[in-house]
């Protein structure tokens, strides 16, 4: 819908997921200009801007109000007002409330725009050393064992890297659900308390890595990104086999014939066996 004229903006401000450092110049002019700040607990916005010297109006909208609370909202954008959105970390809409109030916003024709900043899952990619060229974001798990072993199970074959956060409360049992379902040694990276004093950023395969936090409590404690790597694409996994093939025939056969056989055998092209 076309920008209605006259109207506010609605503008979705990040902020910071530890580090009070990483708060934009921009999202701060932001907050200071707009006529109120719609945030997921005002008690922690309001520290935040006390932080940086700041007193604004503040008004709730949270996954329990949101949907009484957009129309009001959207009226008042409509009348003129500009607002911010913010959650109590990071960027609001990623596993946290605003989408319902965004979309309206929209549909009446108010200008949406975004201040970026920090988020969990983009700070935690940026550091894992995982494929990053495409990735898929999971968000939270299910509580519940059983649904959550499925989930994973259904991600198996997905060859992007997988991106989740996990609390402290289930990070051990999500690590050892996720070796089961994509075996013990998928590349893997858990990314904890970022930006902040305990930050820590440990890689290796799903099983080491459900060991050392399931051997140290301090590895439990705080915020958690997990990043697990994609399964091998059915190309490279049909090459994997088949210099696995090569590699124990040549133990028994000229290797040219090893070569063909275990072409046969995997699929592979014949001359993919030779390199890696
Ligand atoms: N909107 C936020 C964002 O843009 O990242 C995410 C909000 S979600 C309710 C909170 C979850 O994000 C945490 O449980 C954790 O999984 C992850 N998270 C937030 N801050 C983090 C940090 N500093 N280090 C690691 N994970 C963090």
């Amino acid at each position: 819908m076309a920008a209605q004229a006259g109207s506010g903006t609605l503008h979705v401000v990040a902020t910071p997921i530890g580090n009070l450092g990483d708060l934009s110049p921009r999202a701060l002019e932001t907050l200071k200009r707009v006529d109120a700040i719609c945030a997921e607990d005002t008690r922690h916005t309001r520290q935040l801007l006390a932080h940086f010297g700041l007193e604004r109006p503040l008004l709730a909208l949270h996954e329990h109000n949101e949907g009484d609370a957009a129309a009001p909202l959207v009226a008042r954008l409509l009348a003129g007002d500009s607002l911010a959105l913010v959650s109590d970390a990071g960027t609001p809409l990623v596993s946290d409330p605003g989408f319902r109030l965004v979309r309206a916003a929209r549909a009446a024709g108010v200008r949406v725009s975004p201040v970026p900043g920090p988020s969990a899952l983009v700070a935690a990619l940026s550091a894992a050393g995982l494929p990053s060229d495409r990735f898929v974001f999971e968000g939270f798990l299910s509580a519940k064992a059983k649904a959550r072993r499925e989930h994973l199970q259904a991600l198996a074959a997905e060859p992007r890297t997988l991106i989740f956060y996990e609390s402290s409360h289930r990070i051990e049992e999500t690590l050892a659900d996720m070796a089961m379902a994509f075996g013990d040694d998928r590349p893997a990276v858990v990314a904890r308390e970022l930006t902040k004093l305990f930050e820590t950023v440990l890689d290796g395969g799903l099983a080491g890595l459900a060991r050392r936090v399931r051997e140290d409590a301090n590895q439990r404690k705080g915020e958690f990104v997990v990043l697990v790597q994609g399964a091998p694409e059915a190309a490279d996994a049909k090459v994997a086999e088949g210099r696995r093939l090569y590699a124990r025939l040549c133990e028994h056969l000229p290797p040219s014939t090893a070569a063909k056989l275990a072409a046969d055998l995997s699929g592979a092209p014949r001359k993919a066996l030779y390199g890696g």
